[in-house]
């Protein structure tokens, strides 16, 4: 951790949030502080200096607002500072510009920051609709809609395998690494998916967390009872 009060900054929100991913860093926040863990949650505009944080959030985006985010994120210390052991959680735009590589708008390539060797292609058809991943022998739940086809490089572990929807390709969704959660999902995704909120958040503080029984944790058993 940066400091003794966890830091997690929600970057571009006006770029990178028009399907309500911000409610991630919400999520996260709250459910830190009902811990009673000291939890600040900053929300990184486009004029101002990236900030030092333990954990930034990437959301979903459209394709122009997609682009001029990373741009944005190239031209600022993002990279470094996970480079240097930040964390990052990343949906869907926000996945594909961690990338070396995305097309989203006709075949046009752009760069990607390089963070990961994965590459976005634009698929046949837009992929939208209920998505389920299987991480960790758990279902993660929610929703997708995206235009890009994204290729992981062999080294590269994706985050699980799709049980209903595209994901990444059809076959699996996102990507894990030591420091970085991706996927393709959105609902907000941590809303929906308590457990999964938990696991980033005990890998960023680097302890085990009391368990929480809120509406939320009773409403993703509710929505997994329904997948049969
Ligand atoms: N613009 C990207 C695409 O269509 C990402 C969309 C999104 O973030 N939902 O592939």
């Amino acid at each position: 951790m940066v400091s003794s009060v966890l830091k997690i900054a929600l970057v571009y929100p006006e770029l990178l949030g028009t399907y309500g991913d911000g409610g991630n860093g919400l999520v996260l926040a709250e459910r830190v502080r009902r811990r009673g863990i000291a939890v600040e949650l900053e929300t990184v505009g486009i004029n101002d200096q990236m900030p030092a944080a333990s954990l930034y959030l990437l959301g979903g985006g459209e394709d122009g607002p997609q682009r001029l985010g990373a741009d944005l994120l190239g031209r600022s210390s993002f990279a470094s500072r996970v480079g240097d052991g930040s964390y990052v959680f990343a949906v869907c735009a926000g996945l594909q510009l961690l990338g070396t590589t995305f097309a989203v708008e006709g075949d046009d390539e752009y760069e990607g920051l390089g963070l990961v060797d994965a590459r976005t292609s634009r698929g046949l058809r837009r992929s939208v609709g209920e998505l389920v991943v299987r991480v960790d022998g758990r279902p993660l739940v929610g929703f997708e809609n995206h235009g890009g086809v994204t290729t992981l490089g062999e080294s590269l572990v994706p985050l699980g395998a799709v049980e209903r929807g595209v994901g990444n390709d059809g076959v699996v969704d996102g990507f894990r690494t030591a420091t970085i959660w991706a996927s393709y999902a959105h609902g907000p995704l941590l809303a929906m998916n308590p457990w999964f909120a938990d696991q980033i958040l005990t890998t960023v503080l680097g302890e085990e967390l009391e368990p929480l029984a809120t509406v939320a944790d009773r409403l993703y058993d509710e929505r997994v009872a329904t997948l049969t």
